[in-house]
């Protein structure tokens, strides 16, 4: 479906948890986030519900997130329900890659085509303080899983934080040399939550070019994301600046929370609710939702939060 503004709405992110194993801090307060009551949450069918009345709209990518999709007991059944969806033709799945090393090989038996894994730094003292409570050695393990278990496509996502990983970008980046993945740099957003808020913690990704005076631009397209290559190197360099350059004209998303609200945009307050709608009802609110999908979102800086309502964890990346 186009939206307003000509956009055709055909990617839909859904996060199946607000959970997670790990708190890295511009995502998740340190104590963690209180689990819901169970009924407030969207079912597995719901779920798989939710995205038959988005393949109707015109849907034809689904990512799974969260929280941490990985953690989420039913994850490869809620998978196995999403990729048998008809219509759905790309199927892909954010993780921080630390149950990857035991679930990698089962997803893509479930039918998930290609997988992101979050790697913020090769450090292992700087992971472990970053996120609190996970180890580096089980996210580069989930990361050969992956490579193993035959996705059509990995990636990696690290998010630029200044006075933490500026040091490890060509490093970071270098991992495309090693490996047959793309390493994209992303923009810190000021979510709500977030405990890394100043502005010397946000890096624009101009910076990185700067720090990579080898890479060139590559001459394929993906998505949201500008794309280079070092010489030599196996996979790409991806760019993705929502501060410093605002990607709102090509923005085909919705997203979908685990308490089952339709986001139609990432920094606006808007929601929908899904739960306990049928088919038809939850087509009818996909439709609103295109309907309400603002032109592009409000300012958004290290000085203007976004006006989202809900940290990171809670909406899905
Ligand atoms: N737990 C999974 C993971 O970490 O990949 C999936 C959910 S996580 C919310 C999705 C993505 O959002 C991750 O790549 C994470 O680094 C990114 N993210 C979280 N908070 C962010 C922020 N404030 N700015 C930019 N990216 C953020
Ligand atoms: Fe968990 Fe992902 Fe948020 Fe880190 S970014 S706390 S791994 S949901």
């Amino acid at each position: 479906m186009q939206d307003t503004y000509g956009r055709n709405i055909s990617y839909l992110r859904l996060s199946v948890t607000e959970l997670c194993n790990l708190r890295c801090r511009y995502c998740m307060p340190a104590e963690g986030i209180a689990k819901r009551n169970h009924a407030e949450m969207l079912t597995e069918e719901e779920m798989v519900r939710a995205v038959r009345a988005a393949a109707r709209l015109g849907v034809t990518k689904v990512r799974i997130t969260g929280g941490e999709p990985l953690f989420k007991p039913n994850i490869l059944s809620i998978c196995r329900g999403v990729c048998a969806v008809e219509g759905i033709r790309e199927t892909a799945l954010t993780t921080n890659g630390t149950r990857l090393e035991a679930l990698a090989g089962p997803l893509r038996a479930a039918g998930i085509r290609r997988v992101n894994i979050s790697l913020d730094t090769l450090d292992a003292r700087k992971y472990a303080w970053m996120s609190r409570t996970g180890r580096l050695e089980e996210a580069l393990s989930g990361i050969e899983a992956a490579l193993e278990a035959g996705f059509e496509k990995v990636k990696i996502n690290t998010v630029l934080i200044g006075g933490f990983n500026g040091d490890e970008v060509a490093d970071l980046a270098n991992l495309t040399r090693k490996w047959p993945v793309d390493v994209r740099f992303i923009e810190l957003m000021p979510m709500p939550g977030s405990g890394l808020r100043d502005e010397e913690a946000y890096i624009p990704c101009s910076k990185v070019l700067e720090w990579l005076p080898e890479a060139q631009p590559a001459k394929v397209h993906d998505g949201v994301a500008r794309l280079y290559r070092l010489p030599g190197a196996l996979g790409n360099i991806g760019l993705i600046s929502p501060l410093s350059n605002h990607f709102c004209a090509e923005c085909n998303r919705l997203r979908l929370t685990a308490d089952g609200h339709l986001k139609p945009c990432l920094h606006s307050g808007d929601e929908i609710s899904l739960k306990g709608l049928d088919e038809e009802g939850m087509l009818e609110a996909m439709k609103q939702a295109v309907r309400m999908k603002p032109r592009q979102h409000e300012a958004l800086s290290a000085r203007e939060e976004s006006r989202s309502a809900r940290p990171m964890n809670r909406i899905g990346g």
